[in-house]
């Protein structure tokens, strides 16, 4: 598979799964616009480095996915959008009536919202060449529910939602719209959960990991974030082309119990 001559915009990639999607579209000959909230020098870093391991072009574009107009903004300075993927996320874990309002407001906003506000100014563009990927990164919580995770549940289900109706607006144009829902991936923010885990439960690593970290996920073992990336370059290859308007479950079996 060649993604040559397509470009990427990969939302929240400075780290984590989005970080992995990009790597693995630049592996499959894409170039890649990188994105955060921050504007550090390492963010720039990480474009180049990405650039120089796999020979294409990368761009890191300060953008926050929380304000509707630099989501916008951010499909508008990347000039070009044939690969959509709407990956910024972040999480609160509250009981619903003691849930922050602010951070409700910010999960539905970076989760969400912005997934709404990046298709609406990159369909033109994709349009506009008759071939077009819009891939959001859902979650297992958007096909199931846990307690304490009520505006990241309803948010990713709401991201599996608004990823039919794109792919109904789409259909026969040569564009798809798919959400991928991971399980329990290894980032490194739930890398850094690990020790402290440990420490709590009074266990060794493994048995932490699969007794505790992973006691939904029946394979007992995280996924990977190149496997997350593998997934969405998938969705952009010319096998998918039919692929529109679905869930894939990349879980461990999650969503089987
Ligand atoms: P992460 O914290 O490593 O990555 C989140 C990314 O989003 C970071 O690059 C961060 O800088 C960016 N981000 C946060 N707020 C932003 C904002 N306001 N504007 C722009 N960028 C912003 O976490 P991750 O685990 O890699 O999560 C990535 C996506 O995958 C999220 O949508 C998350 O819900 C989803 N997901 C993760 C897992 C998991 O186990 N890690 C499982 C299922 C789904």
């Amino acid at each position: 598979m060649s993604l040559a001559g397509k470009t990427a915009v990969v939302t929240g990639s400075n780290s984590g799964i989005g970080l992995g999607v990009a790597h693995e579209l630049a592996r499959a000959g894409a170039d890649v616009v990188i994105n955060s909230f921050t504007d550090r020098p390492e963010d720039h870093a990480l474009a180049a480095e990405i650039a120089a391991e796999h020979g294409v072009n990368v761009r890191y574009i300060q953008a926050d996915m929380s304000d509707g107009a630099a989501c916008r903004a951010l499909i508008a300075a990347a000039g070009a959008c044939d690969i959509l993927v709407n990956n910024a996320g972040i999480q609160h874990v509250a009981a619903i009536e003691e849930f922050p309002i602010d951070k409700w407001n910010a999960i539905l906003a970076i989760n969400l919202s912005s997934a709404f506000h990046t298709t609406a100014a990159a369909l033109p563009l994709m349009r506009a060449k008759g071939w077009g990927r819009v891939v959001n990164v859902a979650s297992a919580h958007g096909l199931t529910a846990s307690p304490y995770k009520s505006a990241y549940v309803a948010a990713k289900h709401g991201v599996v939602g608004f990823s039919k109706v794109t792919a109904l607006e789409t259909a026969g144009q040569g564009i798809t719209c798919n959400a991928v829902c991971p399980g329990y991936v290894l980032t490194p923010l739930v890398e850094a959960q690990i020790p402290d885990q440990m420490k709590k439960h009074g266990m060794d690593r493994e048995t932490v990991i699969k007794e505790v970290m992973l006691e939904r996920q029946p394979s007992r073992q995280f996924a990977t974030t190149a496997q997350i990336g593998g997934t969405v370059a998938f969705l952009c290859s010319a096998a998918a082309d039919q692929i529109t308007g679905t869930t894939i479950s990349v879980d461990g079996g999650w969503t089987a119990l």
